[in-house]
């Protein structure tokens, strides 16, 4: 029994004058259908009481066609004019299902504006990545950076223009692989964030935080600052407000190479992999803040689970509450550490190791995720042995920027 795995590959764009104008062509039209169905949909609501179906809208939207005003559509990818009515149909459906559980009335579909919502639109099939270009229906091939190759059979495509007003091609695929083999768990590493260096492991290797993150964080502070300067509505606030966008694509795009890089060395050199679940939310507050991780944790973790499991390897979240940085490894005494302590001695006379508070950490994250993971074992629990912990993702899907 083999299964089937999703990956999204992201790569970025490089068309011509004239094929950009097409590519915000589609992504105007994808937004004009969506906003013409949603007033049809609640106009008809309102006259009637029901709802009308995606098969209706796509009905209604073959007329449209056909009319003189609205004719410029037949020029627009008609798949992906569909998927913009299937887009609103699933965004309704996720609306009354928050409705039905009881949820807050919130949600409801938005009209969508030039002005604030990312220029983008999806073509379910027929869009093939070659050696140097993706040819997509209705503009032909658009020269595209492949900084890696594509497998699997792909299953569908959007098309987004970032902030930084570079277009960019998210690809997913499917995959059949070999069934996991489980493997006993010989390597294991516990991972503490660091408060100096970006994290620490059990065996007492340091990752630093990389020198490219503190240059690009200052560049961005002053183009930052810049942009406050210019007068509103300008000419040269606009040109300052690209530049922001640029510096932000560029650590995004760096951020996520890193953690690419970081997470596949991880689960390739362990069979276990523990760290610390942290709450992305609580993240401004805690020694992150200044760390490649900051906006980067939950994208680090889908990579880390989803490559683990493509490698047969594990990893463990350890949860929030674990005492990993005021436990003594040594003695299991929970002593009160401050995040001035670097290092400490253990308070109880018994013991009174000397400790490296951040390796301490690791050590700590690394035993309760092995006992972890035996509780998981012995219950014969399998199919949470992929990713233990608070919850067991699916196999995730993150591409390089
Ligand atoms: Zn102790």
């Amino acid at each position: 029994m083999t299964r089937t795995i999703q990956t999204t590959y992201r790569y970025r764009l490089t068309p011509t004058g004239a094929q950009e104008t097409v590519l915000n062509q589609f992504a105007g039209a994808r937004r004009w259908v969506w906003n013409w169905a949603l007033d049809r949909k609640i106009a008809h609501y309102r006259q009637t009481g029901t709802t009308l179906s995606y098969h209706d809208l796509a009905g209604d939207l073959t007329h449209l066609k056909q009319q003189p005003e609205t004719a410029w559509l037949r020029e627009m990818d008609s798949q992906s004019l569909q998927q913009a009515l299937r887009d609103l149909d699933s965004a309704y459906q996720q609306f009354f299902r928050r409705i039905t559980r009881g949820e807050k009335r919130k949600g409801f579909p938005r009209f969508k504006s030039r002005k604030t919502d990312t220029p983008r639109f999806r073509i379910p099939q027929r869009v093939v990545l070659h050696a140097e270009a993706v040819s997509v229906p209705k503009i032909g091939m658009i020269r595209v950076v492949i900084h890696r190759p594509l497998e699997g059979v792909t299953k569908g495509a959007t098309f987004t223009r970032e902030p930084s007003g570079h277009w960019f091609v998210s690809i997913v695929t499917e995959q059949q692989v070999a069934p996991r083999t489980e493997r006993p768990v010989q390597t294991h590493v516990g991972v503490d964030v660091g408060l100096k260096s970006l994290a620490v492991y059990s065996t007492g290797e340091t990752i630093a935080n990389p020198r490219w993150y503190r240059t690009q964080s200052r560049k961005l502070r002053r183009a930052q600052q810049a942009l406050n300067r210019k007068v509103q509505g300008s000419h040269n606030r606009g040109k300052a407000r690209v530049v922001v966008a640029r510096l932000h694509q560029k650590i995004k795009n760096q951020r996520a190479d890193f953690l690419h890089k970081l997470s596949t060395d991880l689960v390739r050199h362990y069979d276990l992999v523990s760290i610390e679940d942290l709450s992305v939310r609580g993240l401004a507050k805690t020694k992150l803040a200044l760390s490649v991780l900051d906006a980067g944790w939950g994208m680090f973790r889908s990579m880390r689970e989803y490559k683990a499991d493509r490698n047969d390897s594990h990893v463990v979240a350890i949860g929030r509450f674990f005492a990993s940085t005021k436990m003594c490894g040594a003695c299991g005494g929970i002593h009160d550490i401050t995040l001035a302590m670097r290092e400490w001695d253990c308070l109880n006379p018994a013991c009174g190791v000397h400790h490296d508070r951040d390796l301490n950490a690791a050590r700590n994250s690394d035993h309760e995720g092995m006992r972890l993971f035996e509780l998981r074992v012995a219950a014969g629990d399998a199919e949470t042995q992929n990713a233990c912990g608070d919850s067991v993702s699916p196999i995730g899907t993150v591409g390089t920027g």
